[in-house]
């Protein structure tokens, strides 16, 4: 109802439009999970064939840190190697800007998938800080892995990638990071019952079956 008289008034004054469209609110789900837990190949499955956006922190971050004049880009690299977390006004800067770009050009795709993020305390206040009511976040989507497989397939990944973390060094301090900050985030929407967690120990397709399910049933 409210749709359709939205657009006739659209239609009547087209100069609203931009407007209306500005006012359509992010619905956002956090991807989360260890290093190598799937976050990034399952997010790719997601977007084939539901109607997000993959934004994922931590590729954000890489391309700001190549981007050339980038005044932030050693400090990044920096902590990117170290397995350290970012300062959240920069990565939410990057992440508001990806949002913005991606509704401005369709104002139908305002759903997103975050991934990677949030991963401490200051991204979750830095989060809610800036976007508490800017944005809507839906649920946390898990992906529970052992430390083991996620040790496995980063090194595995670490043979053909550029990234500079995912050799055995930067690996244990992401783990650690992972464990001693991320974690405790999980927790914290749990307490909320916003969690779907999926177990991320099996095959590419079977751990896409699960997710499936989740999206299906909460779009
Ligand atoms: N990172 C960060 N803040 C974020 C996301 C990533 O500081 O919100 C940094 C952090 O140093 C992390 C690295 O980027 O270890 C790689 O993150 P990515 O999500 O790409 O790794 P993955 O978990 O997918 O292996
Ligand atoms: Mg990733």
């Amino acid at each position: 109802m409210i749709g359709r008289l939205l657009s006739y008034v659209c239609q009547k004054v087209p100069s609203l439009l931009p407007r209306v469209s500005l006012m359509m609110k992010p619905q956002v789900v956090f991807v989360l999970g260890g290093p190598g837990a799937g976050k990034g190949t399952q997010c790719s499955k997601i977007v084939q064939e539901y109607a997000y956006t993959h934004l994922s922190a931590g590729d954000l971050l890489r391309e700001e840190k190549a981007r050339e004049g980038s005044e932030c880009g050693q400090l990044i690299g920096s902590y990117i190697k170290e397995g350290k977390i970012v300062p959240v006004e920069i990565t939410i800067s990057l992440l508001q800007k990806a949002m913005e770009e991606t509704m401005e050009k369709d104002e139908k795709m305002f759903r997103f998938l975050i991934d990677g993020f949030p991963r401490n305390e200051n991204n979750l206040q830095g989060w809610n800080k800036v976007m508490d009511g800017n944005a809507d976040v839906k649920f946390v989507l898990f992906f529970d892995c052992s430390t083991e497989d996620c040790i496995q397939r980063c090194l595995e990944r670490g043979k053909n990638s550029e990234r500079t973390d995912d050799n055995r060094e930067s690996l244990e301090k992401r783990i650690q990071t992972y464990q001693q900050s991320t974690r405790p985030i999980i927790e914290q929407y749990e307490q909320h019952g916003k969690v779907r967690t999926v177990d991320a120990s099996c095959n590419v397709d079977e751990v896409f079956a699960s997710v499936k399910a989740i999206f299906d049933k909460e779009g």
